[in-house]
């Protein structure tokens, strides 16, 4: 019968320093920064009121984004009406990805 002992097993894989540079290095690589708005952007709200963690806000009209509650999951890209939202160059060729079987508009 296989042994059921409990413990923190993750914690010993990694030193600490290597698991800090880790963390500044993922915390770095979550910048909104990059996120910019086009002139397609309506206003619509879509994207600030399907924000998972609360992190997009209106301001005259238009997403700003909270650095601190964003977690990158890059759904308002995909859920923007006009795909008015890009990060960087990298997203405009990409086009945009709904599952019917998950999203809601509202
Ligand atoms: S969903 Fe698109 S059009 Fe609507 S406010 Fe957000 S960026 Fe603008």
């Amino acid at each position: 019968m296989a042994s059921k002992n409990q413990g923190d097993f993750v914690k010993r894989k990694l030193p600490k320093f290597a698991c800090d540079i880790f963390r500044k290095i993922s915390k770095s690589s979550r910048k909104t920064g990059h996120l910019h708005i086009d002139e397609k952007c309506s206003g619509c709200g879509l994207c600030k009121n399907n924000c998972p963690v609360d992190a997009i806000e209106l301001q005259m009209k238009k997403p700003v984004w909270i650095k601190n509650e964003c977690v990158m999951c890059l759904r308002y890209l995909h859920l923007c009406p006009n795909f008015a939202i890009q990060y960087d160059n990298r997203t405009k060729n990409h086009g945009q990805y709904l599952n019917p079987h998950i999203y809601s508009l509202d």
